[in-house]
């Protein structure tokens, strides 16, 4: 009998479902965007209950696509967005208020009030940078702001979860109260190197920890889907955040792997093995995905702006047509003669760090068109992930090895080719462009012996193209060069009085 794995990929716009085979291929697959809610400038929510049926709705599509029944999957795995907070009550499973993405920013004024002490207590504790990004003062804001909530949490009806949590909750028809650790250490309240919820931060951000739901290694076997759900019981033993199970698609097991994910943003995660790295260079720490209490531990960057730059040249500049164009214009012009554009629509993140910067080009001549723009775009893709390897490097004292790739503009030679000019390191871009919800797949079907060890994972893994560096290293460092010049000016414009 055919035995697949189901991967359950719970993303910020869309429910996926991919049934994956032996060989780690992709059997099946079923998607359903949900709702984005925006009650104010700056706010985001999404509904439990859609987030819910979309992902079960998808899951039945996928298996019946081609036939599978209870039977024919081995194990479920479990990928979500982060830091996503919802909070329900324990005894009759409703939410208490809409779920806080990720991206809301309702709960600045929170972070701002936390103490310096409480600040470093934070920082040294979670691995995290106190930001609202993070669950915690969501959380909190919920508690704070939902009649009665607070109440309800210190009598012990309410639960809190990430997106993974809620949707095991459901699946295992409230028998499963979970997370794992790459989930919990996304919530600002998880002590990383004690691996366990923080009652100081707790008690600072006033979260009964009778809300927080059980932490595990994220291969692990959480429990059983509940029958009546789908007529048959499926082990689900398997949970990562979509970061951290992006890494473990892509096999990146060993101390100093490296990944990068050029999405809308670019997600950059190095594996330091046993070693929590506090970061001196606006990095974040944070646990891998892996199936032992004895974690392993990542140093993230993250870019804000990477793909969404071509998607500004496409939409705003009209530039290109379509983002895949981006290439065949970039190829018509063999550099950007001289000219840098830093793309700090919104400022800059890892390692820079900077909430003013804008949006700066720099270096412009007579002959400068809108190829070279393109160009310039791409470019300052690769740029700023060199910034953040770099950062990475100086934290964990080692040197890139190599850089595993996946995300949209991934797709995009010449700028795989600059990439691996300037980081000098040599770019292996895989078949396989699912690896966050292979990850989680992997996760689970290692668990329950599907796959035997991360070396068979590794085999099934095919490369499409590798990309070798070919620029001179005066070239490189003179590139570099003018690229840091380029953001000293956008930082120089932003803090002018
Ligand atoms: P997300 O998961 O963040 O939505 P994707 O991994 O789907 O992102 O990648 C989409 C992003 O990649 C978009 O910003 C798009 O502009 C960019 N992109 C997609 N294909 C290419 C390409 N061939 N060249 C450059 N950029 C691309």
């Amino acid at each position: 009998m055919k035995k697949y794995i189901m991967a359950l990929d719970q993303g910020t716009t869309s429910s996926r479902c991919i049934l994956f085979n032996k060989k780690g291929e992709i059997v099946s697959v079923s998607q359903k965007e949900f709702t984005q809610i925006y009650p104010q400038p700056g706010w985001v929510e999404h509904d439990p209950k859609e987030i819910w049926s979309t992902q079960i709705g998808v899951a039945a599509e996928a298996a019946m696509k081609v036939g599978a029944t209870t039977e024919n999957i081995a194990a479920i795995g479990i990928t979500n967005q982060r830091e996503t907070t919802i909070v329900w009550n324990k005894k009759t499973g409703e939410p208490v208020y809409n779920a806080i993405v990720w991206q809301c920013r309702r709960t600045a004024p929170i972070i701002d009030a936390i103490p310096e002490d409480m600040q470093q207590k934070i920082k040294e504790r979670t691995g995290l940078i106190p930001d609202a990004y993070f669950s915690a003062s969501k959380i909190k804001w919920i508690l704070d702001n939902v009649k009665g909530a607070k109440k309800a949490a210190q009598a012990g009806d309410l639960l809190f979860g990430t997106v993974d949590t809620w949707l095991m909750w459901n699946l295992s028809g409230g028998k499963i109260h979970a997370t794992d650790y790459t989930n919990a250490s996304r919530t600002m309240l998880f002590d990383i190197k004690k691996l366990c919820w923080d009652e100081e931060i707790l008690e600072y951000f006033g979260i009964p920890k009778s809300m927080l739901p059980e932490v595990h290694p994220s291969g692990y076997m959480y429990g059983n889907t509940a029958v009546e759900l789908i007529s048959g019981e499926i082990p689900i033993c398997g949970v990562a955040g979509d970061q951290q199970s992006s890494l473990f698609g892509l096999c990146g097991f060993q101390k100093g792997d490296v990944k990068n994910t050029y999405g809308t943003g670019c997600f950059l995660l190095m594996n330091t093995g046993k070693k929590a790295i506090e970061s001196k260079n606006g990095l974040l720490t944070t646990i891998a995905a892996g199936r032992s209490e004895k974690v392993d531990y990542v140093l993230e960057g993250s870019i804000f702006i990477g793909g969404a730059v071509v998607q500004w040249l496409r939409d705003e500049m009209e530039v290109v047509k379509k983002s895949s164009a981006s290439e065949k214009a970039a190829k018509l012009v063999d550099d950007t003669e001289g000219a840098y554009f830093v793309p700090a629509f919104t400022g800059l993140g890892a390692p820079h760090w900077n909430q003013e910067a804008r949006g700066t080009m720099v270096g412009i001549t007579r002959g400068f068109n809108k190829n070279h723009l393109t160009r310039a775009c791409l470019e300052s893709i690769c740029y700023q992930t060199h910034d953040v390897i770099k950062a990475m490097e100086a934290d964990a004292k080692c040197k890139l090895k190599s850089l595993k790739v996946d995300g949209g503009a991934s797709n995009n030679n010449m700028l795989m080719q600059f990439q691996s000019d300037i980081v000098n390191t040599a770019i292996e871009r895989p078949k396989m462009v699912e690896n966050t919800a292979l990850g989680a797949a992997y996760l689970a079907g290692l668990t329950v012996g599907y796959w035997e060890s991360e070396e068979e994972l590794k085999k099934n893994q095919k490369i499409a193209k590798v990309f070798t560096p070919e620029m001179s290293k005066k070239e490189r460092d003179m590139k570099i060069k003018g690229w840091n010049r380029a953001v000293e000016t956008a930082k120089f414009w932003a803090n002018m009085e």
